[in-house]
C-alpha cells in the first residue's frame, strides 16, 4: 500500500478512517469520507501517539502494520503457530494473560512465535486441555477461568526479551546486523540541500560493518546497495543470521531546522520494555554525545525493534533537517566518527555487561 498524508483521497482513506473510527478516534465534522483532512491527520497522530509510533500524520507501512493489527480482539480468530506468524493485540492479549499467570510466552510483541506456542501448551497441559496449541474456544474459556481465579496475584515478573542472554567481554565473535534505513525508491528523509538518509545510513552502515570485521565480528548488512526492502525483510535477515545485535540505522528530522543531535531508541511497547536495548542504546549514546549533542534514548515501538530477536536499538545521529548537520553528513571525516561512536557503544556495552556479571 502507497502511503497516505494530507489531501489523498480514495477506498484506501476509506478504509484507514473506517479503522480509525473503530478504535475511538475522533474523525470531526468530516467523518468517514474518504478524504485525507486535517482531521484525518490528527486522528492518524493520535494513533501513532498512542502506539508508540513516529507522530508525523503520515500513514505508511508501519503505521498501516500497526493499525491492522489494533483491529484484532482476543477471540476474533484462531491462533497457532504458522509461517508468517499471527501478528495483532489479539495475541498481545494471550501473551499479557499468560504472562500474568507465570506462564512464560516471552517478550510481549504481539507475534505468535515459537515462545508463545510453548506457554500455550504448557498452560494446557496444565489446564487438562488438548495439548494442540491452538488457541480456540476452549483454551481461552479456561484462560479466563483461571484468570479470575488468579486476579489479584498480578504482578509477576514479566519475562525479559533478551532472556537467556549470557553477557561476553568482548567484540570478538559476536554477530551483528546493520540495517541502513530506506533504500531504492524510499529516500527516507531529505535535507533542503538534497541529502538522502537513505545515502547516509548506507554509508555509515558500511564503514561501520567494517571496523567491527575489524574487531573480530560477523557481520552482516540487511542492504549494500541502494535497494527498497520489504517491511520484514530487515528483521527476516537478522534473525536469519541469529543476530546478538542489531543496529538499525535512520536520520532524524524536524520541522524546525533548530532540532539537532543524536537519539537512540530501543523496544517499548505499553508498560513492557528491551532492558538490554535500553542499556546499549545508553552506552552507544554515551559515544554519540563526546562527537556532539545528544539528545536521549527513547522507548519506542518500531517493526526493526520489536521483530528482532537481538539486542536491536535504532540509532539516528542526525537531523537532516539542521543544514549544519545535513552538510555534514556524508562527509568521510563524519561518517568515521560515528561510525567509531557506534563501534565503541558496542564495547562499552560488553564490557560492563561482563563487569556486571563479574561483580554478582
Ligand atoms: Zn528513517
Amino acid at each position: 500500500m502507497r502511503n497516505l498524508s494530507r489531501g489523498d483521497r480514495g477506498k484506501e482513506v476509506l478504509d484507514v478512517q473506517t479503522r480509525l473510527r473503530g478504535r475511538g478516534f475522533e474523525l470531526g465534522r468530516e467523518g468517514v469520507d474518504g478524504f485525507f483532512g486535517p482531521s484525518t491527520e490528527l486522528a492518524v497522530r493520535s494513533f501513532q501517539q498512542e502506539r508508540g509510533l513516529v507522530v508525523d500524520g503520515v500513514l505508511g507501512a508501519n503505521s498501516w502494520r500497526e493499525l491492522v493489527e489494533a483491529g484484532y480482539e482476543l477471540g476474533d480468530r484462531l491462533l497457532y503457530l504458522r509461517e508468517p506468524p499471527f501478528r495483532g493485540d489479539d495475541v498481545l492479549a494471550l501473551q499479557v494473560k499468560l504472562n500474568l499467570l507465570g506462564f512464560n510466552a516471552g517478550a510481549e510483541r504481539g507475534v505468535h512465535d515459537a515462545d508463545v506456542e510453548r506457554a500455550v501448551i504448557d498452560f494446557q497441559r496444565n489446564a487438562g486441555l488438548p495439548l494442540d496449541g491452538i488457541v480456540g474456544e476452549s483454551t481461552l474459556v479456561k484462560l479466563e477461568a483461571v484468570r479470575k481465579a488468579e486476579s489479584g496475584r498480578e504482578g509477576k515478573k514479566i519475562p525479559e526479551r533478551d532472556g537467556g542472554f549470557v553477557p561476553a567481554r568482548s567484540l570478538v565473535g559476536q554477530t551483528v546486523v546493520i540495517d541502513p534505513g530506506h533504500g531504492g525508491a524510499d529516500a527516507g528523509c531529505v535535507s533542503a540541500g538534497g541529502v538522502a538518509e537513505k545515502d547516509v545510513t548506507l554509508a555509515l552502515g558500511r564503514r561501520t560493518a567494517e571496523l567491527l570485521r575489524a574487531e573480530g565480528c560477523r557481520v552482516h548488512l540487511t542492504r549494500e546497495r541502494d535497494q527498497a526492502l520489504a517491511l520484514y525483510t530487515r528483521a527476516e535477515t537478522a534473525n536469519a543470521a541469529s543476530a546478538d545485535f542489531v543496529l538499525s540505522l535512520h536520520c532524524n528530522f524536524n520541522e524546525s531546522p533548530e532540532a539537532r543531535g543524536g537519539a537512540c531508541y530501543y523496544f517499548q511497547r505499553g508498560h513492557y520494555y528491551s532492558e538490554h536495548g535500553r542499556r546499549l542504546a545508553g552506552y552507544i549514546g554515551g559515544r554519540l554525545a563526546r562527537g556532539g549533542p545528544f539528545i536521549g534514548r527513547f522507548g519506542r515501538n518500531y517493526g526493526v525493534l520489536r521483530e528482532a530477536r537481538g539486542i536491536a536499538v535504532q540509532v539516528e545521529p542526525l537531523f537532516l533537517s539542521c543544514p549544519e548537520e545535513a552538510r555534514a553528513a556524508m562527509r568521510p571525516d563524519r561518517t568515521e566518527a560515528l561510525a567509531r561512536a557506534l563501534v565503541g557503544g558496542l564495547a562499552d556495552y560488553l564490557a560492563r555487561a561482563s563487569q556486571r556479571e563479574g561483580a554478582s
